[in-house]
């Protein structure tokens, strides 16, 4: 349990397009948590699958947070430089992890379903060994079988309340080094929280679902779990979650009333909906301890 008088705070990012009114929605409501805790907010540039990354992206990023108010604690960090961590917390998961021969279809073929994140469900082939001339693609992390004590993961989230996964039904065992030699989001996630002390994660819904296997890495690597709070996920419409291309902002830097407007959105769809503002600085003036009021409670 983190010490409950600390908070370290962080927006993490991928950098595959500009910032979008989904991923403002999870920026505002990490610095609003922080902030309103008195913590410290970092920003985790989530670069690791560099062939999603866009070049500049990271930039526009960080240059539009600061132009709409939201200024960082301690320096931003790139998870493409930081790959020696994650090889150490594979060495350190020796004991757990395995390597596996199989390709995306024949672990669909398995048909043992999708997981609620929607990745297929792995049967488990490869656990005990690769077959004569399989070779090996990816890197896998045993879950415990059904039924084994450890193997339902529980835990309150500040959001969605109790939460409860089983991991050998709805996970299966998962890839923590991918077969194009990336390190997997699951991997480098737990162990960047774990390196730069980080107390409270605040992020969009859809991460929900990861977060049972997160906190199983955690107690493998013996590191501790925070506390989550997921808002949830902006849609359009259409019911659909917002990409780049649906939920573009129409703000840039420097551009201050179309800056207020989207922290103004933003607030709107997390709950605080008196807030007024002419400026960026006024915004988080009143959004702060409207948030404090509404969400600050831990646990
Ligand atoms: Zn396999």
């Amino acid at each position: 349990m983190p010490d409950p008088t600390a908070y370290v705070g962080r927006f993490a990012p991928s950098p595959t397009g500009p910032l979008h009114a989904g991923s403002l929605v999870a920026a505002v409501a990490s610095y609003l948590d922080a902030r309103a805790h008195g913590g410290a907010w970092l920003v985790r540039i989530e670069d690791i699958d560099e062939d999603r990354s866009v070049p500049g992206a990271d930039r526009a990023i960080l240059e539009l947070l600061q132009a709409l108010g939201m200024q960082w604690d301690g320096e931003v960090v790139w998870q493409s430089q930081r790959k020696p961590l994650y090889q150490a917390a594979c060495e350190r998961l020796a004991g757990h992890i395995f390597p596996c021969g199989c390709n995306r279809r024949e672990i669909a073929d398995s048909r043992l379903g999708l997981a609620p994140d929607g990745s297929a469900i792995y049967p488990g082939t490869c656990r005990n060994g690769l077959a004569p001339g399989r070779s090996p693609r990816s890197l896998r992390v045993r879950v415990p079988d059904a039924g084994a004590e450890n193997e339902l993961i529980r835990f309150t989230d500040r959001w969605a309340g109790v939460v409860g996964q089983h991991l050998a039904s709805e996970s299966g065992d998962f890839v923590l080094k991918r077969a194009d030699g990336f390190w997997a989001y699951q991997l480098a996630v737990v162990v960047d929280d774990a390196e730069q002390g980080v107390t409270d994660i605040v992020r969009g819904a859809d991460l929900l679902d990861s977060t049972a296997r997160q906190i199983y890495l955690q107690r493998l690597l013996g590191v501790p779990t925070p506390r989550y709070l997921h808002v949830p996920v902006v849609r359009n419409a259409d019911g659909e979650k917002l990409s780049k291309q649906t939920g573009a902002l129409a703000t840039r830097p420097g551009d201050e009333a179309a800056g207020v407007a989207a922290l103004l959105d933003a607030a709107r769809f997390l709950g605080l909906p008196s807030t007024r503002a002419d400026t960026t600085a006024g915004f988080w003036q009143a959004a702060i301890p409207a948030w404090a009021s509404r969400y600050a409670r831990l646990r």
